[in-house]
């Protein structure tokens, strides 16, 4: 699994929606993009996805929010 990683936490938006943490309403994020192994793929059925994951660490308490694609 390739891990790019940035510098600050920052805000994210999701479908115009400012994106908070659903554990301790945080809103800034670390973003990773995450390439998907096949192994992984396959063993969560999602081989109709491209593999790559986007996912979003909260800044705060570090609950992880993954988006596909
Ligand atoms: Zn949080």
């Amino acid at each position: 699994m390739k891990v790019f990683k940035k510098r600050e936490p920052q805000t994210v938006e999701i479908k115009n929606n400012p994106l908070t943490c659903p554990v301790c309403s945080n809103n800034t994020f670390w973003v990773r993009k995450a390439q998907l192994n096949s192994a992984i793929s396959t063993f969560f059925k999602l081989d109709w996805t491209d593999k790559s994951a986007t996912c979003f660490v909260c800044s705060d308490c570090t609950h992880i929010l993954w988006f596909l694609g």
